[in-house]
């Protein structure tokens, strides 16, 4: 999904909130995020972009499995960039 489409058309389904946005993975020429983190600072709900598709499905169809690895990858990556800071 575009960047500014996510920035533009999507929110907290929850509670409409406005969504902030961590980018993993974006296609430069496309301008095309493929794999990100959407979060709402309302209800502190995380949603990832998986493969350039927002996933934002009720709780209870949400499935651990499909997200750890992607939100393992995020961690890491905020890891290393505090790791580049002095
Ligand atoms: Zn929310």
């Amino acid at each position: 999904m575009k960047y500014h489409t996510i920035k533009e058309k999507l929110c907290c389904p929850f509670d409409k909130g406005d969504l902030e946005l961590q980018i993993i993975t974006l296609q430069e020429e496309t301008n095309e995020v493929l794999e990100g983190i959407l979060s709402c600072p309302r209800c502190q709900r995380i949603y990832p972009i998986v493969h350039g598709i927002p996933i934002m499905v009720p709780d209870e169809f949400r499935e651990d499995r499909f997200e750890r690895p992607l939100l393992d990858q995020w961690k890491q990556k905020q890891q290393k960039q505090q790791q580049l800071i002095p």
